[in-house]
């Protein structure tokens, strides 16, 4: 059983906060993805928690146990970062087994282990090859292995697929899911890629200027944004935000026209849609389409809506050309608002 718990974790550097006051909760099993734009204090979090930072006020706890006074090796982790610190002089065989070899383990379950997590990472073949001559595709399944073959309690993953080429990051990514599926692992997996974050995780963690600004389900996350960055940080293209002001209750204009909305006794407020929850239909946003982009079973249109860019997805069978006007419904069960000062949804 390995939960692990973060509670009211704090990191400065000097005067610098990068984490303020972070509280975490990962099950048993769970597989958490940190998700966040560059320097928002992921990689931070995540060696804290590894206990290659300390910091400066908080608890760290894994399996009922406070850690964040113990060295690394005390803490029962494995970890596999980005410049994955594989052995050149070694054979693939020797540095899957090198945790293991620490450990005195014995060499019939050392042997038993590292063919296992070769045969799970699809390196099989080159257990006696010096990791010094592999490809980075290969050498990054090696550092996996290794963490792997420790049958760790917590795996902890920094941008861990960062240096693979794009198909080969597909098939990794694909492999550590099913990987880590059938293991008995709680995992935290660090990466900006949104993408790489949605197809793994459990569930995300999204982190804003050292803050975890929402902690839910992928879908979650994607349908349902907490915050207004969570929006404009998640999806490609991100969410179209527009000005909506209150003509009476329940009611709000905008985008020149009027639709049903909070009960919020405010003036203002932002309404947020995705650009595929949107539909070409009578009566909704006059829109004139500036650039088209093809990209294959859909079409991304930039429109202009009252005279501010709007995103839309339509279908690729649907002739449009730079130029065209349309109407465009925003489909009411997908819209999001969000109170214009905190940034926070209005559900
Ligand atoms: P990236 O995706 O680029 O790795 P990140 O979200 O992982 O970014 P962190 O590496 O956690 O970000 O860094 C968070 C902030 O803390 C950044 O602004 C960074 O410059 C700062 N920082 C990190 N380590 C140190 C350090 N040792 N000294 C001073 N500032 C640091």
């Amino acid at each position: 059983m390995a939960e692990i718990v973060i509670k009211n974790v704090a990191k400065s550097f000097g005067s610098f906060k990068a984490l303020h006051s972070v509280d975490m909760t990962i099950s048993n099993q769970e597989f958490m993805v940190l998700l966040g734009a560059s320097g928002c204090g992921k990689t931070t979090l995540l060696r804290i928690i590894a206990g290659l930072e300390t910091p400066t006020q908080g608890e760290v706890w894994i399996g009922g146990r406070r850690v964040d006074h113990l060295p690394p090796r005390q803490r029962g982790i494995a970890m596999v970062f980005q410049n994955y610190a594989v052995f050149p002089h070694l054979t693939v065989f020797e540095n899957i087994a090198f945790g293991l070899r620490m450990q005195k383990m014995d060499k019939a379950e050392v042997e038993r282990r590292v063919t296992r997590t070769a045969e799970l990472m699809h390196i099989e073949q080159l257990l006696k090859r010096y990791s010094g001559q592999l490809s980075g595709g290969q050498r990054q399944r090696v550092a996996v292995a290794r963490a792997l073959a420790m049958e760790p309690d917590v795996i902890l993953m920094d941008e861990p697929l960062s240096n693979l080429d794009a198909l080969l990051r597909l098939e990794m990514r694909a492999e550590l899911k099913g990987v880590l599926a059938d293991s008995k692992t709680t995992t935290i997996y660090v990466t900006h890629d949104q993408v790489e974050a949605m197809s793994l995780a459990d569930r995300i963690s999204v982190m804003n200027g050292g803050r975890i600004v929402q902690s839910d389900s992928p879908v979650e996350v994607y349908r349902n944004p907490a915050a207004r960055f969570v929006g404009s940080f998640i999806g490609n293209p991100p969410m179209n935000f527009m000005e909506a002001k209150r003509t009476g209750t329940g009611r709000w204009r905008v985008g020149g026209i009027e639709i049903d909305g909070p009960q919020a006794d405010r003036g203002t407020l932002e309404f947020a849609i995705r650009p595929e929850d949107v539909t070409r239909a009578e009566a909704g946003f006059a829109a004139t389409a500036r650039v088209v982009e093809p990209l294959g079973a859909h079409t991304l249109v930039t429109c202009e809506v009252g005279g501010k860019p709007f995103r839309a997805i339509i279908d690729s069978d649907d002739p449009i050309a730079p130029g065209d006007t349309m109407t465009l419904a925003p489909q009411p069960a997908r819209v999001r608002w969000f109170d214009p000062e905190t940034q926070t949804a209005i559900s």
